[in-house]
Parts: C-alpha cells; structure tokens; sequence
C-alpha cells in the first residue's frame, strides 16, 4: 500500500441513516484505489465515495443516476453524513477532505 490513507471517517447512509463500512474492490492496479464505503442493510445499494458522494451501486457499476453529491464550500471536498440527531432532527454532514474541519447542521427530512 504506497497511498496514504486519510483519516478513517465513518459516513452513514444517506437514505437509512445507518453505518455504513469500507469495501475494497479488486482492479487493475492502474487504477485508483476503489475503496467506498457500502451500507450495511442487505437491500440496500447505497455507498459513498470520496470525491463522488452517494449513488447507488450495484452488479459492479455505480449509477450516476442516482448520485447525490454535496460540495463542500470551504475546499471543494466531499461532503458525507457523520451525525443524524433523531430527537432534534438535524443531520450533520462533515467534509471528507483530511484538513478541512467544515461541518453543517441541516433538518433531517420526515422519515419515509
Ligand atoms: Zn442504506
Ligand atoms: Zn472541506
């Protein structure tokens, strides 16, 4: 491994609000490294990745149709969601970018 890992950051589903964990996918090496972060609800095709944000994935293809991407304003970076506060319903959404600190408080929508 000659990449240098970023701070571990731990994104939630942007649907489910649940943990989401890191997978690795086997590539040429060419390539970047693939790694996302994947939910962790069985049916669900949610993943995040750094520099892209949320879309859904699935049978080895991302779908750019369905890609919610939320730029941080401070650094450009990625914007995840880290926090969601039921009892208040706010969302905390952090930038992925290892030396940017932004964050943002935004109502939760009604759950669906
Ligand atoms: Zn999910
Ligand atoms: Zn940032």
């Amino acid at each position: 491994m000659k990449n240098h890992p970023k701070t571990p950051f731990f994104p939630l589903c942007d649907l489910h609000h649940s943990p989401m964990r890191r997978v690795m996918l086997e590539g040429p090496a060419s390539e970047e490294t693939r790694t996302f972060h994947q939910c962790e609800r069985r049916d669900c095709h949610r993943i995040f990745r750094d520099g892209y944000g949320y879309s859904d994935f699935a049978d080895g293809e991302f779908d750019a149709s369905r890609v919610s991407n939320r730029e941080c304003p401070v650094c450009g970076g990625t914007l995840y969601l880290a926090e969601v506060d039921r009892a208040r319903k706010v969302e905390t959404w952090e930038c992925a970018e290892m030396e940017c600190d932004y964050t943002e408080d935004v109502p939760s929508p009604p759950s669906r």
